[in-house]
């Protein structure tokens, strides 16, 4: 195990004071996540307290810690571990000689981090670092940090927010050489009242910039203007990418590909390139543009970047295509369980309306944080329903009751309570050769619909 870091380099970095010499080789603040060598972080949080699970840390076999009151085993004691947490995220941030890639946006971060690290680690095996899951909050963001090892060539790091102000502290500890904005769409829209305040926040991640850094916009975004005023503030550099022509990375033909994705000749700066996107549907085309526009800004290998785009393996939740075997023949689940709001159930619905079937089915659970546009937005599903030629929906939850009057007659629907309910009905309903997509923000609980789709037969 090789180790990240020593005692003496933590309390350094955090002003902390060690118990003993230690050296740890990876950090986690989640006690289930801890595994032989880690630091673990003990935070104090709302409703818990990491100090309580001290002896289970240790009893994983945790080398070390960070903890704000005394303990029996080998420490750092500092005021205020997440405070320390982020020191020791700028620690690792500053003696890091590679390239960094801070990742952010409304919609599509995971996606992308996660195709921009196929693409880096693919030149690089072993040498490219990236934030794991969606760590991307003011904890998740220090906590990737100070896992990045010391002689890491990239590091790419997933960033979000819900207020005004998150991201320039958390840009302000990433310091990106290449910035990229995803899209902008209305999550969290309860936060800020307008889409412009969103793409206002997202900007801010281009303050952090360094001094010869790059900004990666979307071209195509209504909100392009305010991103671009931001980037020219802080950034040597602007890309833009999407499918216009304007677009410094575009997309100027794309057919679909053998295996679901997408075939697409692209037109970068520096080269044009066909490659394929193996995720299905345009909002993955463009986030590859968005990948391909940051290895062409870190001076990587684009044709090898094409390449693992088109070997990425399908996210959980995010388009996971499963097929069903099922009385006749079988039927495709498009699994998008993981989360929704307007920007993604448009994108998911249009890319719906392509694929081959002999029924379109949706299974639309709510979308969450919308606040007092929640009524409007999920009204104006009525139009993406169309364009994805739904033949039959099942709208879950309390949430959809707005679509659910907006549709009238237009379509074939069931309006159901929750999952549980539409779980029995979609197992009624369908049929072989039916396309089913399922969709919702996380908490409608969609993805046991999938789990027990799973399970038929
Ligand atoms: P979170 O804020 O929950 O971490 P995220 O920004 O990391 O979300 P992903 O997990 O990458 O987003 O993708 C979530 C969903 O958003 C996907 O399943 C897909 O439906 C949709 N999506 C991804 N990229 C785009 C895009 N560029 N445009 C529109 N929708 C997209
Ligand atoms: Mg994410």
């Amino acid at each position: 195990m090789s180790e990240l870091w020593t005692s003496e380099e933590i309390a350094q970095a955090t002003g902390g004071v060690a118990s003993a010499p230690f050296a740890v080789s990876g950090v986690a603040f989640d006690s289930r996540e801890v595994t032989g060598g880690d630091l673990f972080v003990a935070m104090k949080g709302e409703t818990t307290d990491g100090h309580n699970f001290v002896e289970k840390a240790f009893g994983q076999g945790a080398a070390g810690s960070i903890v704000s009151e005394a303990i029996p085993q080998p420490h750092i004691l500092v005021k205020d571990s997440v405070v320390a947490l982020e020191a020791l995220g700028r620690a690792s941030r500053a003696r890091m000689r590679g390239k960094v890639v801070g990742v952010t946006g409304s919609v599509g971060k995971t996606g992308t981090k996660e195709a921009l690290f196929q693409a880096l680690d693919r030149v690089c095996p072993g040498e490219v670092h990236r934030s794991v899951k969606s760590y991307n909050n003011h904890v998740g963001v220090p906590l990737s940090l100070s896992r990045m090892p010391r002689a890491s060539a990239f590091g790419v790091f997933e960033m979000g927010m819900n207020h005004a102000g998150e991201l320039a502290q958390l840009t302000q500890q990433v310091r990106p050489h290449v910035a990229i904005v995803t899209a902008i769409a209305p999550a969290h829209i309860e936060f800020f009242g307008t889409e412009e305040k969103i793409a206002e926040a997202k900007a801010e991640i281009f303050e952090g910039l360094e001094p010869d850094g790059t900004a990666i916009i979307p071209y195509d975004s209504p909100h392009v203007a305010t991103l671009y005023a931001k980037a020219e503030q802080h950034a040597a550099r602007i890309l833009t990418f999407g499918f216009d022509e304007e677009a410094d990375v575009r997309a100027r033909d794309m057919v679909p590909a053998a295996n679901g994705g997408t075939l697409v000749t692209a037109t970068l700066p520096s080269a044009e390139l066909c490659f394929t996107v193996s995720a299905p549907g345009e909002h993955w085309v463009s986030n590859a543009l968005a990948v391909l526009a940051a290895v062409e800004a870190l001076g990587g290998d684009l044709a090898a970047a094409g390449l693992a785009l088109a070997e990425m393996p399908g996210l959980p939740g995010r388009g996971e295509r499963k097929t069903l075997p099922i009385a006749g023949g079988e039927a495709l689940l498009i699994d998008e369980s993981y989360n929704a709001n307007p920007l993604s159930m448009a994108a998911t619905l249009k890319q719906l309306g392509k694929e081959r079937a002999s029924r379109r089915i949706a299974v639309l659970g709510g979308m969450r944080e919308l606040g007092d546009r929640s009524r409007e937005l999920h009204a104006g599903l009525v139009e993406p329903l169309a364009a994805g030629q739904v033949d039959y929906a099942i709208l879950v939850g309390e949430e959809m009751k707005p679509l659910a009057e907006a549709l009238g007659g237009v379509l074939s629907f069931d309006h159901v309570p929750d999952a549980a309910a539409a779980i029995s009905l979609i197992q009624t309903e369908m049929r072989a050769g039916d396309a089913i997509l399922v969709k919702g923000s996380n908490g409608i609980g969609l993805s046991r619909l999938v789990a027990a789709l799973g399970e038929h037969k």
